[in-house]
């Protein structure tokens, strides 16, 4: 497999980068005046709403508790699959069930059609 996110940080750095290509943004009250990272290199916090959040807050992982490593293993598949993937294929291919698989695969198709990792309004 030519997958090459080999752990979960290179996955949360990848999706840091992706989604603020233009600085941090605070998901919750969307400044980018002042945002403080932790040295867990996980976690932010934003000093003018003092609140804390990670990448995956405002996104549709923000609710999933898979590790980004398969949602990124997920998107890999399917975005090099001409004939696209199944939810069995799917299962099978990153250690998830059928039921996981497929409700991955319908998040992947909205991210493709709106080009935006953003949850929808
Ligand atoms: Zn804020």
């Amino acid at each position: 497999m030519s997958f090459n996110f080999d752990d979960e940080q290179a996955c949360i750095d990848h999706l840091a980068k992706i989604r603020w290509k233009n600085g941090v943004v605070c998901p919750h009250c969307l400044s980018k005046r002042k945002i403080h990272k932790f040295s867990d290199n996980r976690r932010y916090k934003c000093a003018d709403c003092r609140k804390q959040f990670t990448v995956r807050v405002g996104t549709i992982f923000e609710d999933s508790r898979l590790p980004l490593q398969k949602w990124f293993m997920a998107f890999h598949l399917v975005t090099s699959q001409e004939a696209g993937v199944s939810s069995l294929q799917l299962s099978k291919e990153i250690s998830v069930t059928q039921k996981t698989a497929w409700m991955m695969l319908e998040r992947i198709r909205r991210i493709l059609q709106v080009n935006s990792f953003n949850k929808p309004l």
